[in-house]
């Protein structure tokens, strides 16, 4: 079988589509089920894959995302999103003595937050914005 890969405006358009038909869609893998019969209907050999979808959506400011973690028993390594991608800012907390220490991280465009050890996303709720 042939696949195309749809461009991230049309995967927007799509997503755009499918949350606003559904209102709140409460997993990662329905959202990219709703928006690959989305894309669908235009091209029957459009796939995506569910982590491009959820990107889209969040970078285009398409949905709320709000994120079901886990702790781990990890340091967490990088101040990249593990959800969007962007770099998160340092959590801080001012010390008496009036030096700063690390909590962990936050990302301002999805809100997924985690401490010095790693808070695992497992699952998403999708709402419309
Ligand atoms: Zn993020």
């Amino acid at each position: 079988m042939s696949y195309k890969l749809p461009s991230d405006e049309e995967v927007a358009d799509a997503v755009r589509m499918a949350i606003s038909r559904r209102g709140v869609v409460n997993s990662q893998r329905r959202l990219a089920e709703l928006v690959l019969k989305e894309l669908k209907s235009t091209d029957p050999d459009f796939s995506v894959t569910e982590e491009r979808v959820r990107r889209i959506a969040i970078d285009r400011g398409i949905v709320k995302v709000n994120i079901i973690a886990r702790d781990s028993e990890k340091k967490t390594a990088s101040n990249e999103c593990p959800v969007c991608g962007v770099k998160m800012k340092r959590i801080r907390n001012l010390t008496v003595y009036g030096g700063s220490i690390n909590l962990g991280y936050r990302c301002s465009r999805c809100g997924y937050w985690t401490g010095l050890t790693n808070r695992r996303p497992i699952r998403y709720i999708f709402s419309k914005k």
